[in-house]
């Protein structure tokens, strides 16, 4: 398989490349050259297999030879293991068409665990192959920190750097990536905000020497490795639920758009899918998008579920590119539209292509106190307030009695125990696993909100090699 960027102005790269890589070098997203397509038998055949076989049939095709098949079995089985329950993936039902896909059961409790635990292991493979060794550096505003660091954590020829804005991410959260005792991993508490550390570390990245000494690397979501190992739960799903012969509708909570892109990828490989529901919270911008076809940039709202607060949802890309006849052309003009004016305007033969696969709600903080409270009083299912966004917008949508709903449960409840005893009046417990993280010991440097003071920090802290 071959991978293109949306920019059009790369070379054509293996998958070996666009993992380590991550963006293409001329700042576009790399995709598919041709989406693989499997036929109604082919995904009939699939029923009853394992998580980690279902990874591996789907999955190949990506793949292709960068890793030899026997490894990335083992990977994919190593991965799935990982992720802390016998399902993988398990199913949930709310009602008698509805159904939570929880995807929380990993080491950090959301559902980034699910393809960070594998890209984890692809990174440490096919480096060990290499020869080589990299630096992963990254900014946090809380999920997404812990679950790079669960993934990277002890592996020899990684190293983990994590800026989180000190005093500005929940205690549970920092306890997930200040309690890990490895020397391959570096909490960085900077005095600033979120956006001070990403502007730290997109400086860092900036800096050529630095990045050619450390061998800078990030695995941030606009990784295609990470959609690609979120295509198989929307095939594990249907599947359990009857696809290819019963409709499925997938509801997604929806920041990124790495998740959603995920599920459209599956229905683009010939998976059955009656609807995409991009579910978001009052930050709309791509409610907003696909209602109006005006994609414009607003100020961020803190809200209950704080991992759907995005200004730009770096994967719609992806989107726009097949939307608009995979033409880089278009897709360029759109990007620098938007760097210069912070908005673009969808025309009316993209946004249909778009409406074909996706509908749009967008769901007020009320609301998602309500989900919640249903859940709970419904069916005795705590869900966290991103789930909630998911299953609240279900209410706008009208499937049809045959149609199975399928929710994307994105994080465990007890991440988020404020606004879930708020909604039920039930404080959600920590699963065993996590029981005692308030005891551990805590590692973390605190630095100034200084590029240079980070910079050095990097330099001295790194593990000697
Ligand atoms: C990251 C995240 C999301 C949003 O996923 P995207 O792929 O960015 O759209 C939703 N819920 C939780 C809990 C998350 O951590």
């Amino acid at each position: 398989m071959e991978y293109i960027s949306t920019r059009g102005e790369a070379p054509a790269a293996y998958f070996e490349e666009v993992l380590l890589r991550g963006l293409a070098p001329d700042g576009g997203l790399y995709v598919p050259r041709a989406w693989p397509h499997l036929s109604r038998g082919e995904i009939e055949a699939l029923r009853g297999l394992s998580y980690a076989d279902l990874a591996a049939a789907l999955l190949a095709p990506f793949v292709g030879e960068a890793v030899a098949p026997g490894d990335l079995e083992r990977i994919l089985a190593d991965g799935a293991a990982a992720m802390g329950h016998a399902a993988v993936t398990p199913l949930v039902q709310l009602d008698e068409r509805t159904f939570l896909l929880e995807l929380f059961h990993g080491p950090t409790l959301a559902f980034k665990d699910v393809a960070l635990q594998l890209l984890g292991r692809l990174f440490a493979h096919v480096l060990e192959r290499r020869g080589e060794a990299l630096t992963i550096l990254g900014a946090t505003s809380g999920d997404t920190g812990s679950a790079a660091i669960e993934a990277v954590r002890g592996r020899a020829n990684m190293e983990i750097f994590i800026l989180h804005p000190k005093d500005r991410v929940s205690r549970i959260q920092r306890l997930q990536m200040t309690t890990v005792a490895e020397p391959n991993v570096h909490n960085i508490a900077l005095e600033g905000t979120f956006d001070d550390c990403q502007a730290i570390v997109k400086a860092l990245f900036a800096d050529a020497d630095l990045r050619d000494e450390l061998a800078l690397s990030s695995i941030n979501s606009i990784n295609w490795a990470r959609i690609m190992a979120q295509i198989v739960y929307y095939f594990a799903s249907a599947l359990a639920l009857g696809a290819p012969e019963r409709p499925v509708a997938f509801s997604v909570p929806t920041g990124n758009f790495g998740d959603v892109y995920a599920g459209y990828a599956a229905a683009r490989m010939g998976l059955p899918v009656e609807r995409l529901l991009v579910a978001t919270n009052v930050n709309d911008i791509l409610e907003r998008a696909l209602r109006t076809g005006e994609y414009e940039v607003r100020d961020v709202v803190a809200t209950m579920s704080p991992s759907m607060d995005i200004q730009v949802a770096s994967n719609f890309e992806r989107l726009l590119f097949d939307a608009h006849d995979r033409n880089a052309r278009s897709v360029q003009a759109l990007m620098a539209r938007l760097r210069e004016t912070g908005r673009f305007t969808i025309d009316e033969p993209a946004l249909a292509t778009m409406r074909a696969h996706f509908s749009a709600a967008r769901v007020s903080e009320e609301a998602t106190l309500g989900a919640m409270r249903r859940a709970w009083t419904g069916a005795g299912e705590l869900v966290d307030p991103h789930t909630a966004v998911a299953l609240a917008a279900l209410d706008s949508q009208p499937f049809g009695r045959e149609v199975a709903r399928v929710v994307l449960a994105t994080a465990h409840p007890a991440k988020f125990p404020d606004p879930v005893e708020k909604a039920t009046g039930v404080r959600p417990a920590l699963p065993a696993r996590l029981a005692g993280l308030e005891e551990r010991a805590e590692s973390f440097a605190v630095l100034p909100n200084d590029v240079s003071a980070v910079r050095d920090f990097l330099r001295r802290a790194r593990a000697p090699r």
